[in-house]
């Protein structure tokens, strides 16, 4: 099996496809079109475990400071039938705690449900990754318990999100679809972090205290430092971003709502 993405024509772009909460329930081998890419291990993505990570390819966000730009369109080409992904996680059977499915925006992704119902049968782990953009997908996954634990990105205080997302989402949509996902993790109470890419211009301070105040009761509210050395928008190439001692300010500051780590200084 490749490791790396195999990308390929870009194919027209859905922002909002229909979603589906579909678990086949059959034994035969399908098509997983949409994953871009395959790391055979990390330590990283999912704190305390072993996990492989699957790539999707297609984002209905266009952060500037996404640093998946060949994520954000999704790619033809490529993708792995269930049976070579089932081969590849067998041989580490043992010493692979699970999976994490990140992008790209994974609930995009049609199959998604079932791509996580086989993991889970195969004993496996499964983490998601989420821009939060669509919760009716994001609870067809916790109700069928067919995720162990949810990474949900927030950009910023929900009016500001345009700023961010750089996409035709009419704010309000956007505003009650996020606020509905953050609704959703919180009520499940399973293993969960909020993360915010601070980054300068985009995210202040009274934008992070909205934030967590929508965060409250929550696990984690994760502020990750801005990094320029590969950004989707080429203007965002070589920026700065804030300074750690300002970042730790501001976690001390916020955990009086939730509990505030710093990632990424
Ligand atoms: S940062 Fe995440 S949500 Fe934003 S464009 Fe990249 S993949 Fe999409």
């Amino acid at each position: 099996m490749e490791v790396s993405g195999r990308g390929g024509d870009r194919a027209s772009e859905n922002l909002d496809p229909p979603s589906r909460c579909i678990v086949k329930e059959t034994l035969r081998d399908f098509f997983l079109e949409r994953l871009y890419g395959l790391l055979p291990a990390s330590m990283l993505d999912w704190p305390g475990r072993i996990s492989s990570v699957l790539f999707v390819s297609g984002c209905n966000f266009r952060c500037p400071y996404c640093h998946n730009p060949e994520l954000v369109e999704p790619q033809e080409e490529g993708g792995f039938y269930w049976s070579e992904l089932e081969a590849f996680l067998r041989e580490r059977e043992g010493w692979l705690d699970g999976v994490v499915i990140t992008g790209g925006e994974p609930t995009l992704y049609q199959d998604l449900p079932e791509l996580c119902r086989r993991l889970k049968r195969a004993g496996l782990g499964v983490k998601l990754d989420t821009n939060g953009s669509r919760p009716e997908v994001l609870r067809c996954l916790l109700e069928k318990g067919l995720v162990d634990f949810v990474a949900m990105d927030l950009k910023t205080s929900l009016e500001r999100y345009p700023l961010v997302v750089r996409r035709p989402f009419p704010v309000d949509l956007l505003a009650k679809r996020i606020s509905e996902s953050i609704r959703l993790i919180l009520e499940w109470g399973g293993e969960h972090e909020f993360r915010c890419t601070v980054a300068p211009g985009l995210v202040e301070e009274e934008d992070l205290k909205a934030l967590a105040a929508l965060a409250q009761g929550g696990k984690k509210l994760v502020l990750q430092a801005f990094r320029g050395e590969k950004t989707l928008d080429p203007d965002w190439r070589g920026r700065e971003g804030y300074p750690p001692e300002k970042l730790w300010e501001w976690a001390r500051r916020l955990s009086s709502y939730v509990p505030v780590e710093v990632r990424g200084v």
